[in-house]
């Protein structure tokens, strides 16, 4: 039996696109990449695996649920769909815009001659690894956060896990370029305050040693109880 047979695996991956106009976007440098890898690592394991995820220009892994998304609301609609249908980890890689604009023009929003200035209001969007983590009761076992950081990495890492509610967080260095690059440096914080730094290696290996620690958890301690994340 391979470490994450019978488990189902929700991630989320690439960017999210928040539509000014139907000819304009706010979005990020997010390739997916980490996201992709993780869900592939995952099925690779034995997951049945549901991979939501923002525009990218990667192909769909093989043997995994592919929902496309264009917007954070989406994203999350599409994840409480999973969630309803049981989920036993999450892992939320996506770079997930924290705004998005309070009107979508339905038309493109046109120059107008000697206008040299416009202004949009931006408003919050769901924050999508809260929802899962503190959702009241279809929370899944385990819940995995990111956190791109470029200074006092643990420190920001720890607040986040507390302040998200999530059981892990992957902290990366985005000191150095991690957008679109092949190569991760990460921290693996967990809640019960363990910190492991991995060395610098290729996105896909992250993917392949965090699907092993999941692997781990789920196998060797059975169904997990809060105390004991
Ligand atoms: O707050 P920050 O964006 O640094 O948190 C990063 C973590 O939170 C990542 O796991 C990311 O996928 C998740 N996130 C989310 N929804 C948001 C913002 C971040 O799921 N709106």
């Amino acid at each position: 039996m391979k470490p994450l047979s019978k488990q189902r695996v929700l991630v989320t991956s690439g960017p999210t696109q928040e539509p000014m106009d139907p000819v304009r976007y706010l979005s990020n440098y997010s390739s997916g990449k980490q996201g992709h890898a993780i869900a592939e690592a995952c099925a690779a394991l034995g997951a049945e695996v549901v991979l939501v995820s923002g525009p990218v220009s990667l192909p769909d892994p093989e043997g995994v649920k592919v929902v496309h998304i264009q917007r954070a609301e989406e994203m999350l609609a599409a994840c409480l769909v999973e969630l309803g249908q049981g989920v036993d980890v999450a892992i939320c890689a996506a770079a997930v815009s924290d705004w998005r604009f309070e009107e979508i023009s339905p038309n493109k929003r046109k120059k107008e001659a000697g206008v040299e200035r416009m202004s949009v209001t931006l408003i919050k969007n769901p924050d999508i690894l809260e929802a899962i983590s503190k959702h009241p009761n279809l929370r899944p076992k385990l819940v995995v956060g990111f956190a791109a950081e470029t200074d006092n990495i643990l420190e920001h890492a720890k607040a986040k896990l507390a302040r998200k509610g999530c059981d892990w967080i992957v902290a990366n260095d985005v000191s150095a370029a991690v957008f679109g690059a092949e190569e991760n440096t990460v921290h693996l914080v967990t809640r019960s305050g363990a910190i492991e730094a991995w060395p610098t290696m290729s996105k896909k290996e992250v993917a392949k040693l965090l699907a092993e620690r999941v692997g781990c958890k789920v196998l060797l301690k059975g169904p997990l109880s809060h105390g004991e994340r």
